[in-house]
């Protein structure tokens, strides 16, 4: 599917100068040590720490600047400055410390979206132990399985999803501190549990980080559980680097920047773009404690004048299933970069962005175990709408193949050609390892590369296209079909909201493609719409790749990151066990 470009303007045109001003020669001269010196350093050569590069820095030089702007979803408003989340960081650190919690030893977060979970993260970095976030809607199931797998030692919650743990606590003996915190509320004394404020009240304001190696371990994320049970991908304090860098030339921040992450932080994108990239450049980093809703959502963006944003595909698919008109009665102007990660992006939902708002959304592609962005569109590049865009400085990407006759993984030259997206290892926020799962770590690497799992394609001006998962990817009558050219080419028929595409197992073309569409409101399921979208699709991708069954869903099962959970379309098409469904979103 060919779309126009979205063209740039000229450099001078811009109202902030892009700091990534040319994507060539940015790359070229790219060099990490050059980055590293833009950070600071523990004093007396202690080493990089993200909870000192991120806030302390920051504290040191620039005190009083507003570091969080923390918005309720009532709209009240309380605002951080960067001493003050030193000042809190190092109460928790310090509290750690007085319960004997050491170095990496786990620390997980199961909570919404207040002060304390952020006092939290840093604070746990501080002490060199491993923050482990877990998203406030799982149930008990999940945290028990994350915390058993990880003999995470302390658990900071509240006392509403403290419920949700009492009845798993039992199952977890390694789990020895839960700090209840309910954001200035004094809590229940509930037996087995601590109020959080009562040792932070006790802890001291100042703290001395210890000093830091470049592999200390930092965060242990679970990944999405997309494909099959989630993974403990963790990492190190060196990451920063990579936050640092990307966060100043994917998501393009500069100091001045109101910077809204919407991503939970129980996703890795609400920590490394949540927290670490946005304070790491000094912004003011918007955190809204609300849920989804259009309106809601654009009064954030008028109300804070947000400047940067940063979203994902299912949720830009939801805004434009509320229409246009709705974001043309908010007031959006001071808004100048947006992005969005997850998911492929759907050209249609690119061009939308543009008539919407007035300017795109920059489409960027990385993972769980990469802990950074690795492929992106920038401010200053034009877009091509269902790119993914070109590699970050300092960030190697290849399309290999496994070459027969050697035996081996090499990397294709050749424009045009599709295979599976590797990368060249050595960049600095990497995941280390599968915690308590080596083998499986080391399964990722082969021939010198680590390989992501996804398939996808590179253009001859450096392009990247997702084609799809490598699990997803359709085998029909000897072609190849990824399902995200077939689902994009689904959303854009005016009643099609979103679409999910499998292949089906089938006696003659080995699998045929089957999609599984939910509508937009005013458009109810019938034979001839389902007609008329197979008439569509084939018109578009041609007899062989559009889908021969469609199916109407109310809506398409996801991950808690909102990503279309496939695997759980096929499994309930063929009636197979659906497998770890930890992650599912069930509202
Ligand atoms: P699991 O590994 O547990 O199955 P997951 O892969 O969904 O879950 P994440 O690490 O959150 O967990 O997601 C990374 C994956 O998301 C990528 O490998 C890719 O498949 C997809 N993805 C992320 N961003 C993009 C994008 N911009 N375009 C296409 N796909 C993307
Ligand atoms: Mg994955």
């Amino acid at each position: 599917m060919d779309h126009q470009p979205i063209v740039k303007p000229p450099l001078d045109q811009f109202s902030v100068p892009p700091n990534l001003d040319n994507w060539k020669t940015r790359r070229a001269a790219h060099n990490w040590d050059a980055v590293r010196a833009e950070l600071d350093g523990l004093p007396n050569g202690g080493g990089l720490n993200l909870a000192h590069e991120a806030i302390d820095r920051h504290a040191n030089n620039t005190p009083d600047k507003v570091a969080m702007r923390w918005v309720t979803a009532a709209g009240a408003v309380e605002d951080y400055t960067y001493a003050d989340m030193k000042r809190l960081s190092n109460r928790f650190a310090n509290a750690l410390r007085d319960l004997g919690i050491q170095k990496t030893d786990r620390v997980f977060v199961f909570m919404d979206r207040t002060p304390e979970l952020y006092a939290a993260v840093f604070g746990t970095l501080k002490n060199l132990s491993i923050i482990g976030p877990l998203f406030s809607a799982f149930g008990p199931e999940p945290v028990r399985d994350r915390l058993q797998h990880s003999h995470a030692r302390v658990l900071v919650t509240t006392p509403a999803l403290y419920k949700k743990v009492g009845q798993i606590r039992a199952d977890l003996p390694h789990l020895e501190h839960v700090l209840l915190t309910d954001h200035g509320v004094t809590v229940p004394e509930i037996p087995g549990t601590q109020p959080l404020d009562t040792l932070l009240d006790a802890a001291s304001e100042e703290f001395e980080i210890p000093p830091t190696a470049a592999e200390d371990w930092s965060v242990m994320h679970y990944t999405s559980g997309t494909t099959g049970k989630p993974k403990g991908a963790a990492h190190v304090h060196s990451a920063v680097l990579g936050h640092y860098l990307t966060g100043k030339y994917a998501l393009d921040l500069h100091p001045e920047d109101l910077y809204w992450c919407t991503a939970d932080p129980g996703w890795v994108t609400g920590t490394s773009y949540g927290m670490f990239a946005p304070w790491t450049n000094g912004v003011t980093n918007i955190i809204y404690a609300g849920g989804f809703g259009a309106r809601g959502w654009y009064r954030v963006l008028q109300d804070q004048q947000v400047t940067v944003w940063y979203t994902a595909p299912t949720a830009i698919r939801m805004l434009m299933k509320a229409g246009t008109a709705v974001v043309k009665s908010f007031d959006t102007s001071a808004l100048r970069f947006m992005a969005s990660v997850g998911e492929p992006l759907n050209p249609e939902a690119v061009l939308w962005g543009h008539e919407a708002f007035g300017i795109p959304f920059h489409d960027n592609w990385w993972q769980t175990e990469t802990g950074m962005i690795m492929i992106a569109n920038y401010a200053s590049q034009d877009i091509r709408p269902g790119s993914m865009g070109r590699p970050m400085p300092g960030v190697e990407p290849a399309i290999i193949q496994h070459n027969e006759a050697t035996g081996k993984y090499e990397a294709v030259v050749e424009p045009g050609v599709e295979g599976d997206l590797a990368v060249r290892p050595g960049w600095p926020s990497m995941f280390r390892t599968y915690w308590e799962d080596q083998e499986r770590y080391a399964s990722r690497f082969k021939d010198g590369w680590y390989l992501t799992g996804d398939r996808a394609r590179r253009d001859a001006d450096g392009y990247f296209w997702f084609v799809g998962r490598s699990d997803d990817v359709i085998n029909t009558a000897g072609h190849l079909v990824g399902p995200f050219e077939v689902e994009s080419a689904l959303i854009e028929h005016e009643a099609v909201a979103e679409a999910g595409v499998i292949g089906k197992p089938d006696p003659i073309a080995m699998e045929i493609v089957k999609a599984f569409v939910a509508l937009k409101d005013g458009y109810a399921p019938s034979d001839s719409l389902r007609n008329e979208l197979i008439g569509f699709a084939r018109r578009k991708l041609g007899p062989g790749v559009a889908p021969r069954e469609i199916d109407f869903l109310p809506s398409l099962p996801k991950t808690r990151s909102g990503k279309i959970m496939r695997r759980l379309l096929k499994a309930r098409e063929l009636g197979l066990p659906e497998g770890d469904t930890s992650t599912l979103e069930d509202d």
